[in-house]
């Protein structure tokens, strides 16, 4: 008996295709195509990628490798997607909350950016971003923010994918004071990233109620010459809506489709005041959009219609915003349980949005929203290795019935236990392998001591 199991056994290693890991005997929930699901399932990963997701016993009988991670009693899902955040802002997180926007950003918001934020400022907020998200499980995220290029080296460093912007606005930013600041410095960003595995550097105009038209359009060409993806908040406020009528007797989504803007590179956050007209050409552009229940819950911005942007065929995906003043964490679990139950009420129809949907959202629609979906979103071969096991030993993940249900109602970001990114993992029971954190959380409290200090606040 042991005699014959052995010599099947190596002779059945003889056939088999070595990998670098082998992730073993987990719930996968793959999102793939025909979004299967293995209830004992195993991944086979090598170098970045996954070679082949399926049933435990085929995928062990084709492969093999040193190095196994036991999967039992794990939920295995791609990596969490968060479309829409702005990293460093963690350090101004709670800075001043229950405030309108305009008070909030005149207020508060810009003036502590403008004593604050230097390149030392940006690095320590995104390795405190990183440790949080990596924790929850969001393994990519895009951002807009300033000295883009310092969150790039931070986000590579804590091995995360990011779609990374710097952000132009039509007033002195804390690292570029003017236009032709910001489209060196963003070019330069550009041409350093060209061609890296995990940071796509991107070109970030604020919005249309912050940037010309030329802003607009000299953005747009920079952004194309490289390639590179346009990361823009459209229709995110009633009042942008209505100036846009005023001033260009359009709707945001028309104006911008107007001046060639919009295409298959765009990133669209928010998007809440769109009708049927501006989904027609967010779809036939191909334009990415991102919804961020909490941020437009707390800022009693609106709700953008997600259930009519996904019937039109527009890929949705999800996003945190803030993390200050909007939200004020990078929960995307937290997230999907919102993004469902916010279209619930504001239809008055339980079927609305519903589990599976958002799941989608935040894995392979978050993928095609970032116009990555031949990339990640989803466990299948050919996509990179970007995974998290949550623990299903835990009070509020028992009993199992319906497994998209359980991960959009069910399960916390705090349940996420570990996560690989490109096949390295990062998080390890819960053991964070590329963030040094609890240097981040003390600084995080150093900066507020001295933020507060420089707006004369305790
Ligand atoms: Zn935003």
């Amino acid at each position: 008996m042991l005699a014959s199991a052995s010599y099947a056994g190596s002779q059945s290693s003889q056939a088999r295709q070595p990998v670098d890991l082998i992730v073993s005997g987990g719930l996968i929930v793959t999102m793939d195509g025909k979004r299967n699901v293995y209830d004992d399932g195993s991944l086979a990963i090598k170098g970045d990628s996954i070679v082949a997701a399926g049933p435990r016993n085929e995928i062990e009988s084709n492969y093999t490798s040193e190095q196994t991670l036991d999967a039992r009693g794990k939920l295995i899902l791609p990596g969490l997607i968060n479309g829409h955040t702005h990293v460093p802002m963690t350090l101004f997180r709670g800075l001043h909350d229950d405030v309108t926007l305009d008070d909030w950003l005149r207020k508060y918001i810009f003036p502590a950016e403008a004593k604050n934020v230097t390149e030392e400022f940006v690095r320590w907020g995104t390795r405190l971003a990183a440790a949080e998200q990596i924790r929850g499980g969001v393994t990519t995220f895009a951002d807009m923010y300033y000295f883009e290029d310092a969150v790039a080296e931070e986000t590579k460093a804590a091995g995360m994918r990011g779609v990374l912007g710097e952000t132009f606005i039509d007033f002195p930013a804390p690292d570029n004071k003017n236009e032709a600041a910001m489209l060196s410095y963003t070019e330069t960003f550009l041409k350093k990233w060209q061609g890296d595995p995990l940071i796509h550097a991107s070109v970030a105009p604020h919005s249309i109620y912050t940037c010309s038209q030329k802003t607009l359009q000299d953005t747009a060409a920079l952004a194309r010459k490289y390639h590179a993806p346009i990361l823009i908040h459209v229709s995110e406020m009633k009042k942008e809506w209505e100036d846009s009528q005023k001033q260009n007797g359009a709707s945001p989504v028309k104006y911008l489709d107007k001046l060639g803007i919009l295409g298959p590179d765009v990133l669209a956050a928010h998007c809440i005041f769109v009708d049927a007209a501006d989904e027609k050409i967010l779809a036939e552009r191909k334009v990415g959009c991102v919804h961020n229940p909490s941020s437009n819950m707390m800022l009693a911005s609106g709700v953008s219609p997600v259930p009519d942007m996904r019937a039109a065929g527009v890929a949705v995906g999800l996003g945190t915003d803030g993390p200050a003043g909007s939200n004020n964490d990078l929960d995307l679990m937290e997230e999907m349980d919102l993004a469902a139950k916010l279209a619930k009420i504001t239809r008055g129809d339980p079927l609305a949005l519903n589990a599976k949907a958002v799941v989608e959202m935040a894995t392979i629609d978050g993928a095609s929203a970032l116009h990555m979906e031949k990339e990640i979103g989803s466990l299948e071969a050919g996509k990179k290795a970007d995974l998290i096991l949550i623990d299903l030993n835990r009070p509020n993940a028992v009993p199992m019935y319906e497994v998209y249900a359980q991960i959009a109602y069910a399960l916390k970001g705090s349940d996420v236990e570990t996560v690989i990114i490109g096949g390295k993992v990062v998080m390890r029971d819960r053991k964070l392998l590329t963030v040094n954190e609890l240097e981040a959380i003390a600084k995080a409290r150093d900066y507020k001591t001295k933020i507060a200090a420089s707006l004369g606040i305790q």
